[in-house]
């Protein structure tokens, strides 16, 4: 299989193009149809596979599709375990969304929140975000989830492991009910099986 036959918005295409991929990884081949086609999944992917361009590359196309972010409203929220990984995805989404006029932002704790408040004014496309931050700017108003299409959880077992799980399911109480949710986990364990099965709505399973 090659991108082209993805059908990914040609801005998309242009963009993974220059980054020299030839083709797409097996959960690329796999994540990417399914994401496009609006529903749940859940897949077993660990670093180094190409999970991030999974999602982000069919994020992407559909938020390019739709009306802009509107102020402090957040159209696709990906969340996750540490600042290290929300940089590296943000890295990610930056690089492909490059011919696309998208709004995007980062958030995690440990740095000034007033900077944050001030980019989240305008509203974003996508945001990538650890979930203590953005509970935080949630609490102070920064931002609103009434426009809210679609739900990531990268790294979910990393997300329990470091104990996340009650912050999550803060997030989830204040979102719409009606969303596109993507999960990616290494492992599947029962805790995370517990968790995909109060968020996903008869998601497709994508295993590599
Ligand atoms: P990830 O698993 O998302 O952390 O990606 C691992 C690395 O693979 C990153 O450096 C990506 O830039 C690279 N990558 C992602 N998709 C492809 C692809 N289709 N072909 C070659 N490299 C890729």
């Amino acid at each position: 299989m090659l991108f082209e036959d993805l059908d990914l918005a040609s801005e998309l295409g242009r963009a993974v193009a220059e980054q020299g991929y030839s083709k797409p990884t097996p959960i690329q081949a796999q994540a990417i149809p399914a994401v496009m086609k609006g529903g749940d999944i859940m897949a077993a992917a660990q670093t180094g596979t190409g999970k991030t361009a999974g999602f982000t590359l069919p994020l992407l196309h559909r938020l390019c599709q739709g009306q802009p972010a509107r102020n402090k409203q957040v159209r696709a929220l990906v969340l996750t375990p540490t600042r290290e990984l929300a940089a590296q995805v943000f890295d990610n989404v930056q690089s492909y969304s490059k011919y696309l006029k998208l709004r995007h932002a980062v958030v995690f704790g440990g740095v000034k929140i007033n900077p944050q408040i001030g980019r989240l004014k305008g509203g974003a496309d996508i945001l990538v975000a650890t979930p203590g931050r953005l509970l935080d700017l949630y609490g102070q108003g920064a931002l609103r989830f009434d426009d809210l299409e679609v739900l990531v959880l990268d790294e979910a077992d990393r997300m329990l492991d470091m104990g996340f799980i009650h912050d999550i399911k803060r997030v989830l109480r204040v979102l719409p009910k009606k969303r596109q949710n993507l999960l990616f986990s290494a492992t599947f364990s029962g805790d995370i099986r517990g968790l995909a099965k109060g968020l996903l709505d008869n998601p497709t399973e994508i295993d590599i």
